[in-house]
């Protein structure tokens, strides 16, 4: 006991996820038609823990996104250097997620995913086609008609939109502006010692989670699907540390310290399989362990949840060539292309929740006129690729914020390099 306690937040994470693997494990091979287990531990205990913990960490998320960046735009100060960040990010979002879903169209072609696979083995879920907002909508989408309900909605944009014009106003208020403004930044110290709370109780909440997922999951669904399932992985891996640690060192940033400093993000955003829930977690990381200006990081985390998923973008590269190589057609290189931008134009409409990817790709799919229904064969190992994808999703967003806190002077590098833990 007294052990545990020593232990760092993320080490006591990290334990409940093992602990997760293989109590998960264990209830998938015993527990598959034991009422006990399904109903009181799976649909019980554990359904109750994980749900508490990621409403905990979701009911964070508006506040903290809005109090945070209404601060942050404040000390920014000047409309043009926000013109400029918001470019900024807007531009490497893009560029990353361009390039995550060229690698991923690469590296499944080569590998030839879903060539001979056989259907008839496959576990077929019954997919709910929603569909996918159009670009236009997305757009027109952007400002709040009332920020109230674009509050209660968790609507990422709209509530960015409306805490960019609220800072600003503060601004120009001047001496009245300056009121609000400390009233703001006390509440944003107030609000993370509520983060820093719900952290807190993050080993339960995980070990929950991921008990749950691997004993509903289990091992055999993924077998029909292995090389999709691997091409995805392997993707995730390449775009993690090759193109990441491209830009990082570009920016005389080590890789390696940054993915250290990463940890208790990987773990939130693997468990919890949404950007959106993990964006707590993620702004005290940058601002406390990377050493990234609250200015900076209150603006791009948010938005990058919404509109950068590179780990998203690289499912779909591979889910589609792999429904392609089911269906028996032929990709061209204009088709390709066309799922280049497409997926890319996707990921800007869709926040950061689980199992959104799938909605996006059926945007894809329609695109380049593959069957929607193709999406059922790969649904199966779908939650799983979801954790890990998001965890790409949060690494991405990271990485580009510590890149403009970098180019801004609006970063601590000796604490960036100090590799404190939590
Ligand atoms: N779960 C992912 C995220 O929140 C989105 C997805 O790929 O479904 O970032």
């Amino acid at each position: 006991m007294q052990q545990w306690r020593q232990l760092s937040l993320t080490g006591k994470i990290l334990i409940a996820m093992i602990i997760g693997v293989a109590v998960g494990i264990f209830l998938n091979q015993i527990g598959q038609h034991n009422n006990f287990v399904q109903s009181i531990i799976l649909g019980g205990v554990l359904e109750i823990m994980g749900a508490i913990f990621v409403a905990g960490l979701k009911m964070l998320v508006v506040p903290l996104v809005f109090v945070s960046l209404v601060g942050g735009v404040t000390a920014l100060g000047d409309v043009n250097k926000l013109g400029r960040i918001g470019g900024k990010a807007l531009g490497l979002y893009l560029l990353t997620t361009a390039i995550a879903i060229s690698l991923a169209l690469f590296l499944a072609h080569f590998i030839n995913a879903g060539q001979g696979f056989d259907a008839t083995h496959a576990v077929t879920n019954t997919f709910q086609n929603k569909p996918a907002p159009s670009f236009v909508e997305v757009l027109i989408g952007i400002v709040p008609s009332n920020p109230i309900s674009a509050m209660s909605e968790g609507s990422m944009l709209q509530i960015i939109i409306f805490a960019l014009l609220f800072g600003v106003s503060i601004s120009l208020a001047g001496e009245k502006g300056k009121h609000v403004l400390n009233f703001f930044n006390d509440l944003n110290e107030v609000i993370m010692k509520m983060v820093d709370i719900v952290m807190s109780l993050a080993p339960f909440g995980v070990f929950a989670l991921i008990t749950k997922t691997f004993a509903t999951q289990g091992i055999d669904v993924i077998l029909p699907l292995i090389s999709y399932f691997i091409t995805v992985v392997l993707a995730l891996f390449l775009h993690s540390v090759g193109t990441y640690g491209v830009f990082l060192k570009l920016a005389k940033l080590n890789p390696l310290t940054f993915f250290q400093n990463m940890r208790p993000v990987f773990l939130f955003a693997f468990s919890t399989a949404s950007s959106n829930a993990t964006i707590p977690v993620s702004l005290k990381t940058l601002e406390e362990k990377m050493g990234v200006d609250n200015a900076i990081a209150s603006f791009t985390v948010p938005l990058g949840a919404t509109i950068n998923m590179d780990g998203t973008a690289i499912m779909q590269g591979v889910a589609t060539v792999f429904i392609a190589n089911v269906y028996g057609v032929e990709l061209g290189l204009s088709a390709f292309l066309t799922i280049i931008l497409t997926a890319t134009l996707a990921s800007i409409g869709t926040a950061g929740v689980p199992g959104v990817g799938l909605v996006m790709l059926t945007m894809v799919l329609n695109q380049v006129g593959l069957p929607v229904e193709g999406i059922a064969l790969i649904i199966g190992v779908d939650r799983l690729l979801d954790m890990m994808r998001t965890v790409v999703n949060v690494t991405g967003d990271a990485m580009v914020t510590c890149l403009i806190a970098k180019g801004e002077n609006a970063f601590d590098q000796s604490v960036f390099d100090a590799r404190n833990s939590h």
